[in-house]
């Protein structure tokens, strides 16, 4: 019996130094996360994943101004509803850099890699996941750009060749095992035109989870004309969020997959 309880609080030790599995979603605008990733985000929330979202702008170019008078204003509006809705979607981690709307693909290649470098070597996530290199079914110059930007620090952020200035006071390059892009099945006629990645995995969510994302979206007051456009895009993609897998430490083949994580090592 002795023997069986030493055994036990072995394995408890062990578990205890077993890390929580991570997930990292880089995108470019608040409302984002919840558009894009809100139901993924939260599905993985609920399994005890650690969800990380970066935002690279505080939207201070968009259309929609929720009567701030200034970029400044809008900004700090749009940082809150971002905030509220990363609480909803159970959300680890929110963070929103302060890279100009509308403006990504006029940056400093190399400093923005680097800076999202600087955060998968952080974080150490064992998922990144992003917008698709086409910009996503809106087809946004910026969605795009951050597509960009995340594909390098993906694959740079494991190189102990790439931004040897951030290795040292602990910081130590990290692989990432898997990348993704959010994809759609299909397209938006009246947008500029897109070649979107094939799906190779899709997570069907639950009601309630789809319900929350769309109530994440909605807490981006400051866009409420959108709305209507939103739930109607939402709902096109039904209770689905589908994903194309772009980069995989382990060799494989394509496989259909119902996981982000399927084949993760912890
Ligand atoms: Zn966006």
């Amino acid at each position: 019996m002795r023997h069986d309880t030493q055994e036990l609080a072995l394995v408890e030790s062990e578990l205890g130094k077993k890390k929580m599995p991570r997930l990292l979603c880089f995108t470019a605008h608040p409302d984002d996360e919840a558009g894009g990733f809100g139901g993924s985000l939260l599905r993985y929330a609920g399994r005890g994943v650690e969800t990380h979202v970066v935002c690279l702008t505080p939207g201070q170019a968009a259309t929609h101004r929720g009567g701030a008078s200034s970029d400044d204003e809008l900004s700090a509006m749009r940082r809150r509803e971002f905030a509220e809705s990363c609480k909803l979607l159970r959300v680890s981690h929110g963070e929103v850099l302060d890279y100009p709307d509308a403006k990504l693909a006029q940056q400093d290649f190399y400093r923005v890699v680097a800076d999202l470098t600087q955060r998968v070597r952080k974080i150490r996530p064992d998922v990144v996941m992003t917008l698709g290199p086409e910009g996503g079914v809106t087809a946004h110059p910026d969605h795009s750009m951050v597509s960009i930007f995340a594909t390098m620090a993906f694959h740079w952020a494991g190189r102990s060749d790439r931004f040897p200035e951030q290795l040292q006071n602990g910081m130590a390059p990290h692989q990432t095992q898997k990348l993704y892009y959010a994809t759609a099945l299909f397209t938006i006629p009246e947008r500029q035109p897109i070649s979107l990645a094939p799906s190779t995995t899709r997570l069907e969510l639950k009601p309630e989870e789809f319900e929350t994302k769309i109530a994440a979206f909605k807490c981006h007051t400051s866009q409420e004309p959108l709305f209507p456009f939103f739930e109607n895009t939402v709902r096109r993609r039904g209770l689905l969020e589908v994903f194309h897998l772009a980069a995989s430490a382990t060799p494989s083949n394509v496989e259909m997959e119902t996981d982000l994580f399927a084949g993760v090592q912890q």
